[in-house]
């Protein structure tokens, strides 16, 4: 999928090294061909839609330069004008391998150094030529290109990972007479025992757990019951089981809530953070080549541009990171502590629709806000509450919908709201948001990954400012979510019990 991380990354470049496009492909690990991910020219005169996938050993001069720079792990320059799939370009035309590169993580495994996609630049433009500082450039930028190329086969990784976690784990259908019918392999890693089929239920029960489960579920009038089902090694798992035909039964083991909640936490945490890294230590690495260069005003212009985003990327994680220790806060029962300041909410609006550009940018955003608006609180909180309203309405509403977003002052009270056009919540489920952790509704959860802990901490982080959470809804229109804060925070600081 073209990314517009990869597209604005292009476009820098492009204004970087000084030509009329450039272009950024991945190379497919599974086809050994080339896919577009973002394509950008100045000219306008071409867009990815003229570029299909490019089989790597088709006989044309584009695909020998790459065949070539990957071969060689150089960037090869072609002199005359170039196809790529049905796009024309004008020379020269440089074709850069894009090698992704790690050290080991740990003795026991070998450092990484593979090509994950090839860049092509084309039409340099003022001297016509590239120099030597265009290739020390490159080169930096093509380990940028690599870390992002890497970074968005991770998140599509990461989403089928995320898919499968819902699965159930294990199965079997148990006879009436409690002897184990069929069970399949994930059955049997939980259980313990190899095979089941056959076997009785109390020869394979630990801790007569199944048993339990069972005669529950033979006494229940619904023909289901549950329960929490710990394993020989100590994991817990969901497991349940349902009356079926003739009076059989089938259980099945899921993931615990709880184990899935904390791992999903640890991979989202890693996930949100990778992003904004990415973009610090390209933008950094950018900088420091450029500053052995001779640099115009245009240049100057640039590195101010990239280190004020390296700014504000590093902001975010400095408030994921905090956002996740309160998380972990909540869960063990403790209070949340807040840093009190005097500070303009309207700045601090400008800040999160920054960071989050790259998420709303396929949303039509309106923004209803006076041009400053003084408050005290904890700064960084309040704008997590903002940050997790935004993100939830980007993924849980089309592109092309309109998110608003709205700062009132009524007087004593700062009103924050984000209002959607997305897939709503059904009114029994309103109230459990932000109560229940890990509580999401069924919509949403065909609609996109997540763990159901945000709301969870915007609700806590709103009331431990005094204020209040209000969620207004209708199911396939549209949502709004609103915190009302005090404008005043008492002198001695106020904490909420979690408990
Ligand atoms: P997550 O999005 O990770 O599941 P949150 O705590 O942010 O967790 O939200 C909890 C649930 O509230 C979501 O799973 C979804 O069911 C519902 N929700 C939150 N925001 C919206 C929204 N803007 N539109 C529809 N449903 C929402």
């Amino acid at each position: 999928m073209p990314s517009s991380v990869l597209y604005r990354f292009c476009q820098n470049v492009a204004q970087i090294v000084q030509t009329q496009g450039a272009a950024c492909f991945a190379l497919g690990a599974a086809d050994n061909r080339l896919h577009p991910q973002a394509i950008v020219d100045l000219g306008g005169s071409n867009s990815v839609k003229l570029v299909g996938h490019i089989e790597i050993d088709e006989r044309t001069p584009f695909s020998a330069a790459v065949v070539e720079a990957l071969g060689s792990r150089k960037p090869i320059v072609i002199e005359d004008p170039v196809r790529i799939s049905e796009m024309q370009v004008q020379p020269p035309v440089m074709v850069v391998p894009i090698i992704w590169e790690r050290e080991a993580l740990d003795p026991s495994e070998e450092s990484v150094k593979r090509p994950v996609g090839v860049m092509t630049l084309w039409s340099r433009r003022g001297e016509g030529q590239f120099d030597e500082d265009d290739y020390k450039l490159v080169e930096t930028l093509s380990a940028n290109a690599a870390a992002l190329l890497v970074e968005e086969q991770l998140e599509e990784a990461g989403d089928i990972q995320a898919a499968f976690a819902r699965v159930p784990v294990g199965l079997m259908l148990v006879a009436p007479d409690d002897r184990i019918a069929v069970a399949n392999a994930a059955a049997m890693s939980v259980v313990q025992v190899d095979p089941l089929q056959g076997r009785k239920i109390v020869d394979v029960d630990y801790r007569g757990q199944l048993g339990k489960l069972l005669s529950e579920l033979r006494a229940s009038e619904e023909g289901q019951s549950n329960c929490s089902f710990v394993s020989l090694d100590g994991d817990t798992y969901a497991a349940s089981a349902q009356l079926a035909q003739e009076g059989q039964a089938i259980i099945a083991f899921t993931q615990s809530p709880f184990t899935t909640a904390a791992e999903e936490l640890v991979g989202q945490v890693a996930h949100e953070l990778r992003t904004p890294l990415t973009v610090i230590q390209g933008n950094l690495q950018t900088v420091e080549v450029m500053l052995d260069m001779d640099l115009t005003e245009e240049d100057f212009e640039i590195i101010k541009e990239f280190t004020g985003t390296a700014i504000i990327q590093s902001s975010r994680m400095f408030r994921l990171i905090n956002e996740t220790l309160n998380i972990s806060r909540i869960h063990a029962g403790k209070e949340i502590e807040l840093e009190v300041e005097r500070f303009d909410v309207i700045d601090a609006l400008n800040q999160i629709m920054l960071e989050l550009q790259d998420r709303l940018n396929r949303h039509n955003v309106v923004r209803e806000a006076p041009d400053s608006l003084m408050m005290e609180g904890d700064r960084g909180k309040v704008i997590s509450i903002l940050d997790n309203y935004l993100k939830n309405a980007a993924k849980y509403a089309d592109p092309d919908t309109t998110i608003t977003v709205r700062v009132k002052d009524l007087g004593d009270e700062v009103v924050l709201e984000v209002q959607d056009e997305g897939i709503g919540i059904p009114e029994e489920a309103i109230e459990k948001i932000g109560r229940e952790a890990g509580f999401r509704t069924d919509v949403s959860k065909s609609q996109a990954g997540g763990i159901g802990l945000g709301m969870v901490y915007t609700r806590r982080v709103t009331e431990a400012h005094g204020g209040r959470m209000e969620i207004e809804s209708e199911l396939g229109k549209g949502s709004i979510f609103r915190s009302i804060l005090p404008k005043e925070q008492p002198h001695q600081p106020r904490s909420v019990s979690l408990t």
